[in-house]
């Protein structure tokens, strides 16, 4: 898939999933696009951007592969019970605790990466995993982000101190906010839901309060 362009074949959820994998990868080979593969020293394959980017800017757009049954290393959460495999390069793009990309929901449902950090020629392109996938718990290893913001071990969003979470406001898949507003408004529905004390339960309190100041 090329990088920073719209797909050339539409836009339409289902005409993006019956696109052939290897048309896909083919066109991923366009370095013209803005990124290519590379080699890294410690983290296998990474793509790199080919020219700049600004904040703000897609770098990479989203094309759903295919539909997963399952949670795991490559596999994009794009709702709370739904995980794709994306199309090109995506798969590719390495982990990083400080990322300068981050995720936005295309029309087609799949997930651009865009820059949330400006990016010169030759950068690694990297985002969070926690800004695609609720629940990781299949990297075992130390991650090896490198960044000084490290948090040692790649997890999910719903591990992300809510400090992180604000920093990655509006470069998220939707839906992980939206788990959490819900959760939000549910525990306010709660505390709602606590009956007042009666009149007789009030003056009892008074009565101790009395005491206790006497
Ligand atoms: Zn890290």
């Amino acid at each position: 898939m090329p990088c920073g362009r719209s797909p050339a074949w539409g836009t339409a959820g289902s005409s993006l999933i019956s696109v052939p994998a290897g048309l896909i990868l083919q066109r991923a080979g366009d370095v013209n696009g803005g990124c290519e593969i590379q080699r890294t020293d410690a983290k296998g394959a990474g793509v790199f951007a080919t020219r700049s980017f600004q904040v703000g800017e897609t770098v990479m757009v989203g094309v759903i592969d295919r539909e997963l049954d399952h949670n795991h290393s490559h596999a994009s959460q794009v709702s709370e019970r739904r995980f794709v495999l994306h199309g090109g390069l995506i798969t590719k793009v390495n982990h990083s605790c400080e990322p300068n990309c981050g995720v936005h929901l295309n029309a087609s449902g799949a997930h651009d990466f865009v820059a949330r950090q400006p990016i010169a020629a030759g950068q690694e392109i990297t985002f969070d995993y926690a800004m695609r996938n609720y629940s990781v718990e299949y990297f075992a290893a130390h991650c090896q982000c490198g960044s000084p913001r490290c948090r040692d071990r790649i997890t999910g969003w719903k591990d992300l101190p809510a400090e992180r979470k604000a920093d990655y406001r509006g470069f998220v898949a939707p839906y992980l906010t939206d788990i959490d507003n819900q959760r939000a408004t549910k525990q306010v529905g709660q505390v709602a839901r606590i009956e007042p004390v009666s009149p007789q339960q009030t003056g009892q309190i008074l009565n101790v309060v009395r005491v206790a100041t006497e």
